[in-house]
């Protein structure tokens, strides 16, 4: 085959499974495994090089065409020859957070960038959902790992507490794009799951369900190709009602978080402009359909906003809304940064709107605040360069 005819062909491979334009051309990361047939077939390959490819791209996460050692060099060249690339995010800076997490700013081929977050031991998320349990015996200082990715360079959805926010949103990911922070990470980390006890969450930069076509087949090949268990990973949403609905009916999915910071509408439209268009009546409801698996909670994530949020008459209003659910509470002290209007509440009024939720029967936890001095925290993602800070190598 030519090799403009070819890049028409795995082009259009990517195009016809992207809802947006894939900035990223001719790249495998993001091919699934049936593409990745295509592919080779349309080279005239054997099928085993597909599985070839899914090894080396997924699992040996290599970062060029050249480093695939099980392919013949005449292929590899010809594919180079071709420029075909990996498509792996680029580790442009690193932030190291004083508690050990770890900040990186991932470029992509057209400039754009966005932040995925490194967090051993977890960022308390997970607590109450079953994930925490159990003991990895993976001889390092950490037991569990978990990493923040975004699905979005910057974010429409204006939350009036958060950094990402203020950027307003650039585009879309594609679905190699969100894989490829993973594997990015994974591989600077050294280390693999499933040995490595490693959860996902999708927070970062973004909302998923805007993107939500991209986000799902990133969903599927980390768990299909990658090795990451769906049971170990949680995606965020502001609240996006028609998704929450679709996302119930996809067969392999992460468990759902929804973002609610309110506990009525006026509170919650002034804090999250989206409630104008789907409110907590809305909302709720559609949390209440949402078809739960055996021992699955949905978690209701509440950032606390000194004076704004975070009284007890508030708490008790969001213990009504979660009334008969099955559902914990994640409650997250603002992490301050610059261009955010709001103060970081007291800790005794964290305990206190905590106390409140679980004298009514609510699970609640208070997350610990993961790379506050680097601006890694719920809510502080921005792009890098524009924070004041200094880069550690
Ligand atoms: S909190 Fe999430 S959904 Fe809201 S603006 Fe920030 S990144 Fe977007």
């Amino acid at each position: 085959m030519l090799r403009a005819e070819w890049e028409v062909s795995i082009r259009g491979m990517v195009s016809s499974v992207s809802v947006m334009t894939d900035p990223a051309q001719n790249v495998l990361l993001g091919l699934n495994q049936a593409e990745l047939h295509a592919l080779v077939d349309d080279l005239g390959e054997p099928s085993y090089r597909a599985s070839q490819l899914l090894e080396a791209v997924y699992r040996q996460r290599v970062e060029s065409v050249d480093q695939i050692l099980t392919l013949p060099q005449q292929l590899r060249s010809k594919l180079t020859g071709m420029g075909v690339s990996i498509g792996v995010a680029k580790i442009e800076k690193r932030f190291v957070s004083q508690d050990g997490t770890v900040r990186y700013l991932m470029g992509f081929s057209d400039g754009q960038s966005v932040e995925t977050v490194w967090m051993p031991e977890g960022d308390g998320g997970e607590t109450g959902d079953g994930s925490e349990v159990g003991e990895s015996g993976n001889g390092r200082a950490w037991d569990r790992a978990t990493i923040c990715i975004s699905s979005q360079v910057g974010c429409a959805v204006d939350c009036q507490f958060c950094l990402t926010a203020l950027l307003g949103v650039k585009r879309n990911l594609t679905a190699g794009e969100i894989v490829g922070q993973v594997c990015a990470v994974l591989k600077d980390q050294k280390v693999s799951p499933p040995q490595d006890r490693i959860n996902l969450v999708f927070m970062g930069m973004g909302e998923p369900f805007l993107n939500y076509d991209n986000f799902m087949k990133a969903v599927r090949l980390l768990v299909e190709e990658v090795g990451l268990a769906e049971s170990r990973m949680t995606v965020s949403t502001a609240g996006i009602v028609s998704r929450i609905h679709d996302f119930g009916l996809e067969a392999v999915r992460p468990k759902l978080a929804i973002s609610l910071n309110a506990s009525n509408d006026e509170m919650r439209t002034r804090l999250m402009p989206l409630n104008r268009k789907w409110n907590l009546e809305k909302l709720m409801a559609a949390a209440r359909e949402f078809p739960l698996r055996n021992r699955e909670r949905i978690t209701f994530e509440y950032v606390l906003l000194n004076g704004v949020n975070d009284s007890k008459e508030a708490a008790n209003e969001v213990s009504e809304l979660l009334r008969g659910m099955r559902a914990k509470v994640n409650l997250i002290a603002l992490n301050p940064g610059p261009g955010i209007q709001f103060a970081t509440p007291a800790e005794d009024r964290v305990a206190a709107f905590q106390q409140v939720l679980i004298r009514a029967g609510v699970p609640a936890y208070v997350r610990r605040p993961r790379g506050r001095d680097i601006f890694a925290a719920c809510g502080q993602l921005k792009r890098t360069v524009e924070i004041a800070t200094a880069p550690v190598p």
